[in-house]
């Protein structure tokens, strides 16, 4: 099945500049910007510019040029944030939600960075 992309989504509104966000990092083909409902004292979203609903839309259809870019940008927003490990930081937490099962809120790839307390054990 096609994937069917809303440009009605927040996100969307966001790259179109119709509604604010706090940029934390901008390049060619990816945006990074704080959660407007942060969850860790560290708490990103990276978005491609792309229109892409999901990690697999995304994996699937997007260029070479636009998975190079987002992958570096997501890690170069963590040594930005000084979460990286081994690095001076304590480390981060990458979560991209996924449809209905996961709760996916906003119909647009994003992955969240969190870091900078302690997260606990995600899986048990
Ligand atoms: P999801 O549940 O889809 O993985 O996460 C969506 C995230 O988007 C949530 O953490 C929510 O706080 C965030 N969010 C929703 N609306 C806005 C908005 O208008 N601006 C920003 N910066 N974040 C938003």
């Amino acid at each position: 099945m096609p994937y069917a992309y809303d440009d009605q989504n927040i996100f969307a509104k966001i790259l179109r500049g119709e509604i604010p966000c706090g940029k934390v990092m901008e390049t060619e083909h990816t945006l990074a910007f704080h959660d407007i409902s942060e969850q860790a004292p560290h708490h990103v979203l990276v978005i491609p510019k792309g229109p892409y609903v999901c990690f697999d839309h995304f994996a699937t259809e997007a260029s070479d040029a636009e998975i190079i870019d987002y992958t570096r940008t997501i890690g170069a927003v963590c040594k930005q944030l000084g979460i990286e490990p081994g690095e001076g930081g304590d480390g981060y937490r990458l979560i991209a939600n996924a449809g209905r099962d996961a709760v996916q809120e906003v119909p647009h790839l994003h992955v969240h960075i969190l870091g900078g307390r302690p997260l606990g054990r995600m899986l048990q």
